[in-house]
């Protein structure tokens, strides 16, 4: 009877907690909401969301994912979008979802603001995808560890070949990573298509492991659980800040570079303020939450200041890097579906 009277309780409570939840959702609504799929690291995500929601006084509600990750949500949701606005990640996977008309045209008045490259990258999607910050990719080593193994300091993308670094060489799975199909991407233009695959296949051997996110490579390299870890330098530049062991590396063969992206989602419920938010996250005030929050891109905004801590996009050999071709559709699905083919299941 107890038991009974306490479930009829539990029920009634639940009853009112969840009509509750429904009024406070509605309220959100009369002042404004807002759903962003975030592709950043987890802490410049929060500090975005809580700065536009202090400065407007709308609710955001926020998921963080991969790059790959978020293209694949916002695909399978595209009858009845969930999202407002997708913030961040690499590019590929925005130019690939402008293309599948999965988002939509938009020109802020804070374009004339941006570096050419961010415009260029809006120009290539047709308006439906604008460049918010940029950075190159790269390596780190744990020094201690390389010191104690007696591993040669890496320097070039040949140099992480060597049988020294077996099961030593982290780094995503490109399905998911952003990171990691920019480093794909990166070495085929490097290498051309088929030495580029040669090379991915003689790595894997030295691979322990392909991790969901583009930057847990640079957190275990600080952990001390993998020797090499392949990612954004800013991403490694993040954990030397914070003291870890590790040198970061611009490889000598030259390397490729993201433009991190933004795009507003096609049928999104809450489009004006997802404008509102777009705005907003061009302008230097929300750019310096980055670097704030320990992310050490180059922003795309001007006037922003670039951290002190960003790796110089200068002094790196930079690839020209053909965002359009390695951005399209088919190119991305033809590109993954051979790397699973031919690399991922190698033993
Ligand atoms: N974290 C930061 C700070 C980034 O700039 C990026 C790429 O834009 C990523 C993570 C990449 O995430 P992922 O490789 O997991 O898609």
């Amino acid at each position: 009877m107890k038991l009974r009277t306490n479930f009829v309780a539990a029920t009634m409570l639940a009853g009112a907690v969840s009509a509750f939840s429904f009024l406070s959702a509605g309220a959100a609504q009369a002042q404004g909401a807002l759903v962003v799929y975030c592709g950043v690291q987890e802490e410049w995500c929060r500090g975005m969301v809580n700065a536009f929601e202090r400065e407007t006084g709308i609710k955001v509600s926020m998921t963080r994912k991969s790059a790959g990750e978020v293209y694949a949500q916002v695909k399978a949701e595209a009858a009845n979008p969930r999202a407002d606005i997708w913030w961040g990640g690499t590019g590929d996977p925005h130019m690939q979802a402008a293309e599948e008309g999965l988002t939509v045209e938009y020109k802020s008045p804070k374009m004339g603001e941006l570096q050419d490259w961010a415009v260029r990258q809006w120009e290539q999607s047709k308006g439906k995808t604008v460049g918010i910050y940029s950075g190159a990719l790269g390596f780190g080593y744990n020094t201690e560890l390389v010191k104690s193994k007696g591993i040669p300091e890496p320097k070039c993308w040949a140099d992480l070949l060597t049988t020294k670094l077996k099961d030593e060489v982290q780094v995503a799975d490109p399905n998911s990573s952003g990171t990691a199909y920019t480093l794909l991407a990166t070495i085929i233009q490097l290498m051309g298509e088929e030495k580029g695959f040669d090379y991915l296949k003689a790595v894997h051997k030295n691979i322990n492991q392909y991790t969901k996110s583009g930057a847990a490579p640079a957190k275990a390299m600080a952990l001390g659980e993998t020797t090499v870890g392949i990612a954004f330098m800013h991403d490694i530049v993040t954990m030397v800040v914070d003291k870890a062991p590790i040198k970061v590396v611009a490889p000598c063969e030259g390397t490729g570079y993201e433009i991190g992206s933004m795009s507003l989602i096609k049928g999104a419920k809450n489009l004006d303020n997802a404008k509102k938010f777009y705005d907003w996250a061009l302008t230097p005030a929300a750019q310096k939450i980055g670097a704030e929050t320990k992310s050490y891109q180059v922003p795309s905004n001007k006037a922003t200041p670039v951290p002190p801590e960003a790796p110089k996009l200068a002094d790196i050999k930079l690839i020209n890097f053909d965002f359009a071709k390695y951005g399209s559709s088919d190119e991305r699905k033809r590109l993954l579906s051979k790397w699973d083919n031919e690399v991922k299941n190698l033993p």
